[in-house]
């Protein structure tokens, strides 16, 4: 619990106006955009502008033993953001300069509070493009990207967050302020601590800073509705793509429960009849766009498409684009409780991992609604349930830990971008061995002894408390 004199000193370092610390104003602070979880109210929520402001609290936060939760936009969608032991949510808000745009290295520095969809159309100005396209975009911030490691539609071709990154100034657990990484394409020197920060989900510090690669922007794109009667064509259909020498910008799936939800909540005039539906999306060069949607094209057909539409204009392209980002409100919407995981398997197996998914679902007695970015096997599946029946959630629980058993049984991951925040660390252990989880603990223990640092996220207090030899840090 912060006492008043521990207030006062946040006051100083952040300035009167970047702190709040009335139950009003921090109320807010305890969601993030994770269904059902309820608000944990941080003591206080700070605001500051420049590292060293960070670097300050961090060491008072160990001084004074209280936590430190970093926060961008509170998309997150594994409660990684919420302040469950307490302390003070560190806002990256007013951190939001783009501060230096090279164009000559194909290169931008950005504060971590930058949004990711106002840097995308900041460098797309200068003919530039950053990928990365979490479907969050309109709000979601480079930190968060960052602390997620985030994916999108368009990883299955230029990647996730990691492959853009490739510096980054870091306020470490116990206040040490550091450059990660260099400003060059390729670096081997000492421990790759970038790719430790990218995905720790602000456990082992506050990412202050980014340098991030841009590519040229592809001077063409063009995307392409493929409507399946049977899902397994669908499911196959990606895999064969691949093979047929094609390598796509985006290849989503949505079932036939999405297309639904899309249709009640915001029309775009999919097919309600259909069993799925696939969006893809190829770029580059024109003849190269030509002859890649031509090709898709038959591929699709071959693969038992019922119709293959492609978009005439950017409008139509974009109409189907907003179809897909409405589709994560619009399940929510129709349940009250979505229990929504975002496992990823090896391409070969979709087919047989979307049916079984099915199966459990029907063994289990629970609405379960597919859709995701199967380009890179990445299948987001929401169990949907009623919260009044305990007995319906716990099917619907019973249903999640049966679809990471399968996930694993097909060297598949629990989680391709949400990362596991604190919804995911009871099953952690399914995918991973002792061994490597006290490895993980260790690399924690040495980083933040004191577990000031977004205490309760990534790995479980009580693995930490073991690993320590000591009861919990908070
Ligand atoms: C409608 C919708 C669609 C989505 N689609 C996608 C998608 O396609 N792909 C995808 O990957 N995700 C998606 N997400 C999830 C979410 O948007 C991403 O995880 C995003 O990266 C979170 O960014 P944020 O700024 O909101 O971070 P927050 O939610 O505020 O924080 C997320 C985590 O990052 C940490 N953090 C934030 N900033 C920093 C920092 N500067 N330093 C250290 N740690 C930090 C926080 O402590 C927390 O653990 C979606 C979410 C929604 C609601």
């Amino acid at each position: 619990m912060l006492d008043k004199a521990s207030l006062k000193k946040i006051r100083r370092i952040m300035g009167k106006e970047a702190m709040l610390n009335t139950p009003a104003d921090v109320a807010l602070y305890g969601y993030d955009a994770t269904p059902a979880l309820d608000g944990v109210a941080p003591e206080a929520v700070v605001f500051p502008q420049r590292a060293e402001q960070v670097q300050s609290l961090v060491q008072l936060a160990n001084q004074e033993n209280f936590a430190v939760v970093p926060r961008g936009a509170g998309t997150g969608l594994t409660g990684g953001a919420r302040p469950i032991h307490g302390g003070v949510v560190l806002s990256t808000q007013a951190m939001n300069q783009i501060l230096r745009l090279d164009t000559d290295n194909f290169q931008v520095v950005v504060q971590p509070g930058v949004v990711t969809g106002d840097l995308q159309t900041r460098v797309a100005r200068e003919g530039l493009f950053y990928p990365t396209d979490p479907q969050s975009l309109a709000v979601c911030t480079i930190g968060g990207n960052l602390a997620e490691n985030a994916g999108g539609p368009r990883a299955v071709k230029y990647g996730v967050t990691r492959q853009q990154v490739l510096a980054l100034q870091v306020v470490l657990p116990q206040g040490q302020l550091v450059r990660m990484g260099a400003r060059t394409l390729k670096t081997v020197s000492g421990y790759d601590l970038v790719s430790l920060l990218v995905g720790s989900e602000g456990t082992l510090g506050v990412i202050t800073e980014a340098t991030l690669r841009l590519l040229p922007a592809p001077a063409c794109r063009s995307t392409l509705l493929m409507v399946f009667d049977r899902v397994d064509q669908a499911a196959a259909a990606v895999a064969k793509t691949f093979r047929a020498g094609v390598w796509p910008s985006a290849i989503e799936f949505m079932d036939r429960h999405c297309i639904r939800c899309i249709e009640e909540h915001e029309p775009a005039g999919l097919p309600i009849d259909a069993a799925a539906v696939l969006i893809v999306e190829v770029d580059g060069s024109r003849p190269e766009v030509t002859s890649a949607a031509e090709r898709v094209q038959q591929v699709m057909s071959e693969m038992g498409a019922r119709s293959v539409q492609v978009a005439q204009s950017e409008a139509e392209a974009e109409q189907l684009w907003r179809a897909r980002r409405s589709l994560s409100p619009a399940v929510a919407k129709i349940a009250p409780l979505k229990i929504n995981e975002d496992i990823v398997v090896p391409l070969s197996t979709l087919p047989g991992v979307i049916d079984a998914i099915h199966a459990l679902a029907a063994r289990q007695k629970i609405k379960c609604v597919c859709f995701g970015h199967v380009g890179d096997g990445n299948l987001h599946v929401n169990f949907l349930a009623d919260p009044s029946s305990q007995e319906e959630v716990a099917r619907a629980e019973h249903a999640a830990r049966e679809l990471f058993a399968l996930t694993v049984s097909v060297g598949g991951s629990i989680t391709g971008e949400h990362g596991v925040g604190t919804t995911k660390l009871a099953y952690l252990g399914m995918e991973h061995a002792p061994e490597a989880l006290a490895a993980m603990a260790a690399i924690k223990l040495a980083l933040d002894p004191r577990g000031i640092m977004n205490p309760g996220k990534v790995l479980p207090d009580e693995l930490l408390a073991k690993e320590r030899g000591s009861g919990p840090a908070h």
